[in-house]
């Protein structure tokens, strides 16, 4: 029915357990064919108990084989040099993949009373788990809160806690540097560089915090259809970064993150680049620091959403026909840049409605401040993005999916820590940083 055979095993002393495993296999097949009605369910479950204990005993024979072999000569103390001798084994446990595994390791000691165990030194491990067991944790704490990671873990044999695994994470994104971790990219021929960032809200035990958001990509601008009308600029290979770090260390990370990207790694001269926010100062002064030479655009949704605002606050919110009346008279004026007739429109109505005459200013400046930056018939023309959608996307994807729910209350290095690894991974760093070492293949 069904056989299997043994015919060599390297490692000789172990024949007898490595037998044992062909056994089990076999005992196994026995089980599996002498119940021919079995259902697809039950022989599933039976096979992937079974495989699980043999890959689990498999694992601790090879690595207490291993750990076994650590050189019987003296090696010099790590701690101060002096001759450090092998003096006795002691048992470990250690979770991995393949399971909770126990190893015999040898401990070595000097004379000045320090111990070590070389073969743990070696192993990259992290307290009780493996490498490869904390990735996997950091993985699924970076796409589910952690109750979930760690159920998730559970299902696959690994147990945790949730307090442990947010530890886990913290301590493995101290390691993260997001703007080193991503590949460069070339421009190629008619690409631009699009550079955008905003705020998201997430809860704190003090209330709401902005965490900073932000994204380098390029676009593919596709040429004016049989109408004229311009197509939609693609984009392709979004590179993000996010952090409550403040405003002023996320600046440095977005620049960075560009550079490294590939924007302004070649001729200057011949790279567009195009930086696109919200109205919010901190973003300008951004985009005014690390990219002086980047056409600067508010994006449209932001600038149209004043235009409302204005004609609420000046007609009341209930008045629809008045206010709609009047967005349609003053959105062609921006849509074209014409900000001299938007702002000398909002102070008709300020005259009009001296009572909110203030706000009514205020709305008249904003508009003057960003006097380039909505020049959007211009700016459609030359076939650049001017709406929000990639970066709220991004806001979504980066933060909003694990950040904002209300009954979370990060602290910000909790916060920090699990935005570094949502971006390492959304970013294709991740292996790059988990194994630095591995060839590309
Ligand atoms: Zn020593």
């Amino acid at each position: 029915m069904i056989s299997i055979t043994l015919d060599r095993c390297e490692i000789k002393e172990n024949q007898e357990a490595c037998e044992s495993f062909v056994e089990a296999i076999d005992a196994m097949a026995q089980d599996i064919f002498s119940e021919p009605g079995i259902s697809l369910s039950d022989a599933e479950s039976r096979v992937f108990e079974g495989f699980r204990l043999i890959r689990q005993k498999f694992l601790e024979l090879f690595l207490s084989h291993q750990a076994n072999e650590e050189p019987s000569e003296p090696v010099d103390c790590p701690k101060c040099g002096q001759v450090c001798r092998r003096r006795y084994k002691r048992e470990r446990r250690i979770t991995t993949l393949c399971g909770v595994i126990r190893v015999e390791r040898w401990v070595y000691g000097c004379a000045a009373g320090h111990y070590h165990v070389l073969w743990d030194d070696k192993q990259k491990l992290i307290g009780q788990w493996t490498h490869r067991v904390a990735e996997a944790m950091c993985r699924l704490a970076a796409r589910l809160n952690f109750r979930e990671a760690a159920e998730e873990l559970s299902y696959q044999g690994i147990k945790v806690s949730h307090e442990t695994l947010h530890q886990i994470l913290d301590e493995m994104s101290a390691g993260v540097n997001i703007p080193e971790q991503v590949e460069t990219q070339k421009l190629e021929e008619n690409q631009r560089w699009y550079v955008r960032c905003d705020g998201c809200r997430t809860n704190s035990p003090d209330g709401w915090k902005e965490v900073q958001a932000g994204c380098v990509y390029r676009d593919y601008p596709l040429p004016p259809d049989s109408s004229g009308a311009i197509s939609r600029a693609r984009t392709t290979s979004i590179r993000y970064v996010a952090s409550r770090e403040g405003v002023s260390y996320f600046g440095k990370e977005l620049s960075k993150l560009a550079i490294n990207s590939g924007i302004y790694q070649e001729d200057i001269d011949t790279q567009e680049i195009v930086f696109l926010g919200d109205g919010a100062p901190w973003i300008w002064n951004i985009a005014k620091e690390d990219f002086p030479n980047a056409v600067q655009i508010v994006d449209h949704m932001h600038a149209t959403s004043h235009l409302y605002n204005v004609a609420k606050v000046a007609f009341g919110e209930t008045e629809t026909e008045a206010i709609d009346t009047w967005i349609k008279e003053t959105e062609p004026l921006l849509y074209d840049g014409n900000i001299t007739a938007i702002a000398s429109n909002i102070r008709a109505l300020a005259t009009q409605h001296p009572e909110v005459s203030e706000v009514l200013e205020r709305e008249a400046r904003y508009y003057e401040k960003h006097a380039k930056r909505p020049q959007y018939k211009a700016f459609r023309e030359k076939g650049y993005q001017i709406g929000s959608g990639v970066i709220e996307s991004a806001c979504k994807h980066v933060v909003g999916q694990r950040c904002p729910q209300a009954a979370m209350r990060w602290k910000k290095p909790g916060i920090n820590a699990v935005l570094k690894m949502r971006c390492l991974l959304k970013n294709g760093g991740w292996n790059k940083y988990w194994y630095p070492d591995a060839k590309a293949a």
